[in-house]
């Protein structure tokens, strides 16, 4: 079989050594004679497993105590009804929740949000079609919202934030890192509630990682489900119903890898040398195009378009035949995305930006 590099936005693509240890421990972990899919969430056994991988998170991104490792269901999406749910209890009613728009996921979390709460758009990149970040000194905010929420890697348009807003300390902030958490290092202390889906670049889908400062807990609406109430979850250490125990288990071998690769600083290095490579096949002349500014790059989800798109499907078979797969952009923006998560190796990397001059004929 030709070697295959996997592309894909997400679910996408897990190292191969994790994926190793868990074939090599499916039927039988660790001498228990199950396999993890099979084990009580209560019994000594995984709760060994789900305590590492609590651990091994902690180191990586240096959560500080006050902070709670949750392990939630329901994906990103989910999460856009379950933080208004779980925030909106102590406010003044009606609450405002300030947003800023800067592609695909932020637009669905404000959608939702109108739900529970008066939403503001503190500043939105929509008529720039999303190719960056609006600048702090345009946001409009509102004194007194309720948090500000922001995606710190737009998935689909390939916008990452290269700063942390600097706003009201009384004021939480809330991030969708779901595409690039554990891909650089970040400051967990400046965020009050960071959030990701697995399927990028943690683990399988199924499992949503929230990590919540403490002094936010306990304030949800009456309504929120009670599987989703933070303190009910927290106080039960994400088993207050039964977790997503495989996926967690999958998280736990990522975290392992991630700390044998050197770390969060180790694999920023990495991601910074990958991307850079194919920001620069990109760049080399007009044949391919990436629409975002430069310091709103990201070095995660790549988008590019063919100067020519009546090329498209070639383009795609040919990388197929190489084994570079599921190229294709997302279907909202059209052309083509490479998503390179902390699984991707360079050489990956090094096979498209091949492929990429090859087919420019350069
Ligand atoms: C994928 C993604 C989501 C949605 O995740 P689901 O698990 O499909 O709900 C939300 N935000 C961002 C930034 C994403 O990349």
């Amino acid at each position: 079989m030709t070697q295959i590099f996997n592309f894909s936005a997400g679910p996408a693509v897990l190292p191969k050594e994790v994926l190793q240890q868990a074939a090599d421990e499916m039927l039988n972990w660790h001498g228990s004679g199950m396999s993890v899919m099979e084990m009580s969430h209560r019994g000594p056994e995984f709760i060994s497993i789900y305590e590492e991988a609590v651990r091994d998170l902690r180191e990586l991104l240096n959560v500080p105590a006050n902070y709670k490792i949750l392990f939630l269901q329901g994906g990103g999406l989910a999460q856009n009804a379950i933080i208004p749910l779980n925030m909106l209890g102590n406010t003044t009613q009606p609450a405002t929740i300030d947003f800023v728009h800067t592609g695909s996921w932020s637009g669905k979390s404000i959608k939702e949000a109108a739900r529970y709460a008066r939403v503001n758009v503190a500043a939105s990149n929509e008529a720039g079609a999303f190719t960056f970040v609006p600048p702090q000194e345009s946001w409009k905010l509102t004194p007194g919202a309720a948090y500000l929420h922001i995606c710190t890697n737009e998935t689909i348009d390939g916008v990452e934030f290269n700063f942390v807003p600097e706003i009201a300390p009384e004021t939480p902030i809330v991030a969708d890192m779901s595409s690039h958490i554990l891909s650089r290092q970040i400051d967990v202390s400046r965020y009050g509630v960071i959030f990701a889906g697995a399927q990028k670049n943690i683990g399988p889908a199924g499992v949503t990682l929230a990590i919540v400062r403490e002094d936010l807990i306990g304030k949800a609406l009456p309504i929120c489900p009670s599987a989703f109430d933070w303190k009910l979850v927290a106080d039960a250490d994400s088993m207050y119903n039964t977790p997503p125990t495989y996926g967690i288990y999958i998280a736990g071998l990522v975290f392992a890898w991630l700390k044998r690769q050197g770390g969060v600083a180790a694999m920023e290095q990495r991601n910074i040398a990958k991307s850079e490579l194919l920001y620069a096949a990109l760049d080399a002349d007009d044949f391919y195009q990436n629409r975002v500014a430069k310091d709103s790059r990201s070095r995660m989800n790549i988008p590019f378009y063919l100067r020519d798109e009546s090329m498209n499907e070639k383009f795609l078979a040919g990388a197929r035949a190489r084994g570079l797969l599921q190229l294709k952009g997302h279907k909202s923006v059209g052309g083509m995305r490479a998503s390179i998560y902390n699984a991707m190796p360079i050489e990956g990397v090094q096979s498209l930006v091949d492929y990429l001059n090859e087919f420019a004929g350069r």
